[in-house]
C-alpha cells in the first residue's frame, strides 16, 4: 500500500512494517494450510458475523488508512462510525471473502483456522474453526515438527507499537485512528504531481 496523503508522517512506517509482517504471515500460513489440508467451506464469513477482532494501533492505522486513501469507501467508514452490535463493522456479505478491507485485515484474521497455538505446556496443536461444519479441515492435530502458530507473529505484531501491542476492540479504535488520519492527511501536501519550477 502507497499512501501519498501519509508520506513522512508515522503512518507512512507503520504500513511498511505491517505490509512485510502480513506478507510473511501469509506465507507461513499458505505453506501451513496447504501441508496439513486446512481450508474454509467456499463462500463461509461465519466467523466475521459474530466476532470483533481485538486489533492494535498500528493495525487501525492501516485499516484505516486503506479504507480513506485505497477503498475510498465513504459508506463503510460510515458504517465503522455508526457500528453497533456483536458483529465485525467492517463485514459485508456481497463482498469476496465477506471483508471489506481483506488486504488490510489485521493479524487475527490472517492466522484464524489457518495456523497453530502453543497451549500451556508449549505444545503446537491446531483446532478446526467452531463454525465450520462441512469437513474441510481436519478437526484436530498435535505437531512435533516446528509449524507456524499464532504466537510466533503475535509477538512481532505487538513489538511495533510503543505501547508493546496494547489490543483493543476494532470497533472502538478505528473510528478513532480514522479521525487521526484524516487530520494528518489535512496537514500534510498534496503530492499530486511534480512542483511548479519557482518564477525569477
Ligand atoms: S476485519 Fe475482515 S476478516 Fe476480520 S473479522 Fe472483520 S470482516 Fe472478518
Amino acid at each position: 500500500m502507497n499512501i501519498p496523503a501519509c508520506t513522512g508522517t508515522y503512518i507512512e512506517e507503520v504500513i511498511a512494517s505491517l505490509t512485510e509482517l502480513y506478507t510473511d504471515v501469509e506465507n507461513a500460513t499458505h505453506a501451513f494450510a496447504s501441508r496439513y489440508g486446512i481450508a474454509c467451506p467456499p463462500g463461509c464469513g461465519s466467523c466475521c458475523e459474530h466476532f470483533i477482532p481485538d486489533i492494535t494501533h498500528s493495525e487501525a492505522a492501516y485499516i484505516a488508512a486503506y479504507l480513506l486513501f485505497e477503498l475510498k469507501d465513504e459508506e463503510m467508514i460510515e458504517r465503522v462510525y455508526r457500528h453497533s452490535g456483536a458483529g465485525c463493522p467492517l463485514y459485508r456479505a456481497d463482498t469476496p471473502f465477506h471483508c471489506s478491507v481483506y488486504p488490510a485485515r489485521p493479524l487475527i484474521c490472517r492466522l484464524y483456522a489457518s495456523s497453530a497455538y502453543h497451549d500451556k505446556y508449549g505444545k503446537a496443536l491446531f483446532r478446526s474453526c467452531k463454525y465450520e461444519e462441512t469437513n474441510t479441515m481436519p478437526k484436530h492435530l498435535s505437531f512435533d515438527e516446528r509449524v507456524v502458530t499464532m504466537q510466533d507473529f503475535a509477538y512481532r505484531l505487538r513489538s511495533l507499537d510503543r505501547d508493546r501491542g496494547r489490543l483493543s476492540l476494532l470497533s472502538e479504535l478505528l473510528p478513532k485512528l480514522l479521525e487521526q488520519l484524516q487530520f494528518i492527511a489535512a496537514l500534510v501536501p498534496a503530492q499530486d504531481g511534480p512542483e511548479e519550477p519557482l518564477a525569477g
